[in-house]
């Protein structure tokens, strides 16, 4: 079974991408919790941060340099923002196609919410 964003990837689910290459695709999130909300996928389907290999360091690299040229472009580069990837259940994981999150545009609090440790 495709991932939800395999499919958005490929074009059968509509998304508003504002980044594609060979590597990774960036679109905008449905449901945005910051002004600024893209989310940064690989094309390859990786289920979760415990599942990269080593052959995939190169393309994990990239979506930094994509996540930092996505910010530039956005305008939130200067004022700063917030990288977040969720692994599995106790990291609030949904979707099982890994993923970077680049929110920003305002200032976005403490880091944690809601952990009895945040
Ligand atoms: P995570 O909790 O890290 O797995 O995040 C999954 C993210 O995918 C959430 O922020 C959702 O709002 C987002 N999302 C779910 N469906 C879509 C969609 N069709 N297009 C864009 N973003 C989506």
């Amino acid at each position: 079974m495709p991932t939800l964003f395999e499919k958005i990837i490929a074009g059968e689910i509509p998304a508003t991408i504002v980044f594609k290459d060979d590597r990774v695709t960036a679109f905008r999130d449905i449901n945005p919790q910051a002004p600024v909300h893209v989310l940064i996928v690989p094309n390859k389907p990786i289920p979760t941060v415990n599942d990269v290999s080593d052959a995939d360091e190169r393309m994990l690299g990239h979506m930094f340099i994509v996540a930092r040229d996505i910010a530039k472009q956005e305008g939130i580069a200067e004022n700063g923002f917030r990288l977040i990837v969720n692994c599995n259940q106790h990291g609030g994981q949904v979707v099982y196609h890994l993923h970077m999150h680049l929110l920003g545009g305002a200032p976005l609090g403490r880091m944690l919410s809601g952990g009895t440790h945040g």
